[in-house]
């Protein structure tokens, strides 16, 4: 690891005791947007990812104890794969801020400046770096920040409210379209106290796609934002794996390491923080590290002494 801080809990509403599994949330359920788009989504079900996993490999990390098969059941069960399906190699972000609770931000922390801020940080910094193992990921780039007060966010509100949200926005030129090489991904920021509904009313952040006129629209969102570090752990979780699984086709976990189903992305086996240039981050899973992980300066350049 890094000279990063691990903290455990950054306002995020995680249950304890962790539960002895370590899947990911909502793993095969699909719906059908309003487009009749093909859906097919990564999910992260926050509160409920204080899983075994995630705490069994910092463990291990920071004693220097190298894996020994066996040596913890089911900690050396994780590996994820390239099922080959796009990812955002070069990922364009633009940050939407959704309904008119943001603009009254005299007394309202986090704002959408501090989050937009720190979410700057968070990509300019070496926390991406990790994902090169992955297809050659490059680190994203924040391409724009808006706070959209037209529209007014509700509870309730499932990935096709989102799209409907974000249609609205492409049409009134709020955000561009896609990129030519469509790397584009829109991240929508709910205000605190809206949370989502449909069949993830549990889950604070989401990502997905949908077709519009014939270009796949990727998005993610993150509710729950009450505290600037929960915002960012949350957003950090949600843009790895929209990046890396945008379609839910990409890197996966491989069985067992989902558990039942099979479905889970680079952040769902990764319970604990990180905080990197002050931003709390989620860490992510790194099949050549067999860890979960949170790049920061130190440990990218040890990595690199070390040669390909
Ligand atoms: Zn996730």
């Amino acid at each position: 690891m890094g000279a990063h801080k691990s903290i455990s809990n950054p306002g995020l509403r995680l249950p304890a005791p962790p539960r002895a599994h370590s899947r990911a949330d909502g793993v095969g359920r699909r719906m059908r947007l309003p487009n009749q788009a093909q859906s097919h989504r990564a999910r992260a079900r926050l509160r409920k990812l204080a899983a075994s996993m995630g705490l069994v490999v910092v463990v291990l990390l920071n004693t220097g104890a190298s894996p020994t098969e066996g040596a913890i059941p089911g900690a050396w069960t994780t590996h994820f794969v390239d099922n080959g399906g796009p990812v955002l190699r070069t990922a364009q972000v633009y940050l939407l801020y959704w309904g008119s609770h943001w603009p009254a931000t005299g007394a309202y922390v986090p704002t959408p400046h501090q989050i937009t801020a720190a979410f700057q940080t968070l990509v300019a910094g070496p926390y991406l770096s990790g994902l090169a193992q992955y297809r050659d990921i490059r680190p994203a780039v924040l391409r724009g920040s808006t706070v959209v007060t037209t529209s007014r966010a509700h509870s309730g509100f499932d990935d096709a409210d989102v799209s409907e949200f974000l249609n609205v926005q492409l049409d009134a030129g709020v955000v561009p379209g896609p990129d030519p090489a469509n790397q584009t991904l829109y991240f929508v920021i709910l205000p605190v106290g809206i949370s989502a509904g449909g069949y993830r009313p549990k889950f604070d952040g989401g990502h997905d796609y949908y077709t519009r006129r014939g270009q796949r629209i990727h998005f993610a969102w993150a509710a729950d934002s009450g505290s600037l570090d929960g915002a960012t752990w949350i957003a950090s979780h949600e843009l790895v794996e929209s990046i890396t699984d945008p379609e839910g086709t990409a890197i996966l976990g491989a069985s067992p390491t989902c558990e039942q189903s099979g479905w889970c992305e680079i952040a769902d086996v990764c319970t604990d923080t990180s905080t990197i240039n002050g931003v709390a981050v989620s860490n992510y899973w790194s099949e050549r590290a067999r860890a979960c992980v949170a790049p920061d300066l130190a440990s990218t350049i040890r990595r690199g002494d070390e040669g390909p």
